[in-house]
């Protein structure tokens, strides 16, 4: 697909190197990948060849030579004592007893530990006298993420230990099949999207700010690596140490002393593995004694005493009869294929994502094609390629339309976006969503219109618009004809409804649902601002030179400021008599925090540094990194160190993230 064929292997290398870095980018940092991890493996594969034959290129920053991932900035950062490396990996048996002879034709026999290679991420665990102390992503193999309290809401973890040494143990944190059906259905149900597999699901998981949100995600962990453990001299006995100390190992792990053992062994585990209430992408094999692995060492990059054997991704043929497009409820615009039913990783598929519109035209997917499907972390179905010698001239280009297929408003797709988006908030299919949004505590605050009884609402015709819901009061009647509808829920609706018109310009602004533009944008957009005209005259410019708004965000508002029917809704709105200015509440005109110092600490639950920052700054404030007596506030968040014990010494005045949002 990539490959141009005059390109010399230099080239090749190259532009390897750089495909690798931005798929690792999408997978590790935005768990959102674009390629499966097969079409990744190859790739990897064809460079690691390339690079085998040209040594003179030899680059220590290539992918073949670094642990994937990146350390989020939201996170402490946290060095490893030692180093967490990826594996190596091979994908036949061949291979696999190539690697196994390498070894022992220097060391003899050597027994070998074979286990699931659990699809998820992997974590350290430090514990010190006796208690559980911090967990830590891998990172880039060298730092990872302080990811602890969310860690500690994964009820198998032990939080105390029969064991006071200072104890490190590694394994995966995974999100059982059953949890990832659950959150996908609910993420489809709020309008967000969907994570491409459990993999990606858990590390998005761990890597919430919120440890409530993690906690209500489900996952789990299996532990299987204690580095250098002194309470054993092999790999296994110290993982049966390990489940003596109440850590959960996965049951089937055993030891073989024959490599056509561990062969067998993977093929009997190959049938079985989609029965299994988790996923797992292959096998691990590992040499099993602790001296031996010392002695075989490590690369930058993988330990040289364990391979991964991955297994072949299950692939079927079928005719994709159909494309046609869902629109979900951000108005996120997904063309699908109607596939001829086939049985494909143990069950029936009907359907596939084809992802976006640059997806099909890579791959050349037309309507009619026989094509190749595979399921995306073995569970979502996904057009793999279309075989193009199975054509018969019947096949037709599938063309990506430019109105919504449900209200036929334009779709637009952003730069830098591979997906269309139908805009119109007046569009059905978003529009239970959009009201329901609208009408939610952090934006207009309609006590008894939650999402629930917008759609009843819409059914019977009463709501079509946000303007509908300041109409109601004329359909008094009509409501209470409704189930459930007694005066006096009518009464407090409407009171709720009036109530709603008072409010200050960010609840309107976060209301209207505009992409990437939550709470605190909209705080942010409404602090500066002050009234809905300013905002809705701001260029691309002006408010991509806010901080913290960014150039694809102003873009989005641009857009949805563009789209006339919002400027028609907006103009409905202020003459239905809703307050379009903002209000500052701190002392009617001016925030407690203008013309003061103010300096952030510690790590805040609902803002990240920069967001704290800018809305401080639009307020006025001046943040500074550090304190003195001529500091105003201190603001901290959990974990907060040196600088809050100083302001407290200095007696500046400190607040807790609570308070500073009471101030705000
Ligand atoms: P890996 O997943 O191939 O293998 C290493 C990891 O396996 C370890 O870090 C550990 O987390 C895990 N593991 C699971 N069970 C284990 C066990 N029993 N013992 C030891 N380790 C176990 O390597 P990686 O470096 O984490 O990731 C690279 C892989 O990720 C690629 O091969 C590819 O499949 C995928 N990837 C995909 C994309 C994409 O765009 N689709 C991008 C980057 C990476």
């Amino acid at each position: 697909m990539f490959y141009n064929e005059g390109m010399n292997e230099k080239e090749r290398i190259l532009e390897l190197r750089k495909l690798l870095k931005r798929y690792s980018y999408e997978y590790y940092t935005l768990d959102r990948p674009s390629v499966s991890d097969y079409e990744y493996d190859m790739l990897f594969r064809e460079l690691q060849d390339l690079e085998a034959k040209h040594p003179e290129l030899f680059d220590p920053d290539s992918p073949t030579q670094r642990v994937g991932g990146e350390v989020l900035s939201e996170f402490k950062k946290i060095t490893h004592e030692r180093p967490m490396l990826s594996l190596g990996d091979v994908f036949s048996y061949d291979e696999l007893r190539d690697w196994a002879k390498k070894i022992t034709d220097v060391y003899g026999k050597v027994e070998f530990c074979a286990e699931y290679k659990i699809d998820g991420l992997a974590m350290s665990l430090i514990y010190e006298d006796g208690l559980f102390k911090q967990a830590v992503t891998r990172g880039d193999g060298t730092t990872g993420e302080d990811v602890t309290n969310n860690v500690r809401t994964i009820q198998s973890i032990p939080m105390t230990i029969p064991y006071k040494q200072r104890y490190d143990i590694r394994g995966e944190v995974y999100m059982p099949k059953s949890s990832f059906n659950r959150v996908n259905r609910e993420r489809r149900a709020n309008g967000e999207e969907e994570f491409a597999n459990p993999r990606n699901a858990a590390a998005g998981s761990i890597r919430q700010l919120d440890p409530k949100i993690c906690a209500s995600r489900g996952l789990d962990g299996f532990w299987y690596h204690v580095p250098e453990d002194v309470n054993s001299d092999t790999h296994y006995g110290s993982l049966q140490y390990a489940r003596h100390l109440g850590f959960v190992v996965n049951e089937t792990t055993s030891l073989f002393e024959d490599i056509e053992d561990v062969i067998h062994f993977i093929e009997d585990t190959a049938k079985i593995r989609h029965e299994l209430p988790y996923e797992i992408d292959g096998m691990v094999i590992k040499v099993n004694s602790y001296d031996l692995q010392r002695r075989l060492g490590f690369t930058s990059r993988i330990p040289k005493w364990a391979i991964a054997y991955k297994f072949p991704a299950e692939e079927v043929h079928t005719k994709v009869e159909d494309i046609f497009i869902t629109v979900g409820r951000t108005g996120k615009c997904t063309p699908n294929a109607k596939l001829t039913p086939v049985k494909v990783a143990g069950t029936t598929v009907g359907f596939a994502t084809l992802h976006n519109e640059d997806n099909i035209k890579d791959k050349d997917i037309r309507i009619g094609d026989i094509v190749v499907v595979r399921k995306a972390g073995d569970i979502i179905p996904e057009v793999v390629s279309s075989i193009k010698e199975k054509r018969d001239g019947s096949q037709v280009p599938f063309i990506f339309p430019e109105h919504c297929p449900v209200c036929g408003g334009r779709l637009y797709r952003f730069e830098d976006e591979a997906a269309h988006y139908c805009v119109n908030t007046e569009c059905k299919a978003r529009l239970v969503y959009s009201i329901a949004h609208f009408t939610e505590r952090n934006a207009m605050n309609i006590d008894g219109l939650g999402e629930k009884r917008v759609e009843a609402f819409l059914n019977e015709g009463l709501l079509n618009s946000f303007e509908d819901i300041y109409k109601l009061h004329n359909r008094k009647e009509d409501i209470l004809q409704m189930e459930k509808f007694g005066e006096k829920s009518y009464d407090n609706l409407i009171e709720a409804i009036e109530n709603s018109k008072k409010n200050s310009l960010e609840r309107l602004i976060n209301g209207l649902g505009i992409r990437q533009v939550g709470e605190k944008a909209a705080k942010i957009l409404a602090a500066r601002f002050k009234n809905m005209e300013a905002l809705m005259n701001a260029s691309i410019e002006d408010l991509s030179n806010i901080h913290d708004i960014g150039p694809v965000t102003a873009e989005y508002i641009r857009e949805f400021f563009d789209e006339e029917s919002n400027t028609a809704m907006i103009e409905q709105l202020r003459i239905l008599g809703v307050n379009m200015d903002y209000i500052d509440t701190s002392t009617g005109t001016e925030s407690v925090f203008n013309g003061k110092t103010v300096v952030l600490t510690g790590t805040l639950e609902k803002y990240s540094r920069n967001e704290a920052t800018a809305l401080l700054e639009n307020l006025g404030a001046r943040v500074s990194g550090s304190v003195s007596k001529k500091t105003d506030y201190v603001i901290y968040g959990t974990e907060a160190g040196s600088k809050l014990d100083k302001a407290r010494t200095l007696g500046v005045t400190t607040l807790n993230e609570e308070e500073f949002e009471n101030l705000l």
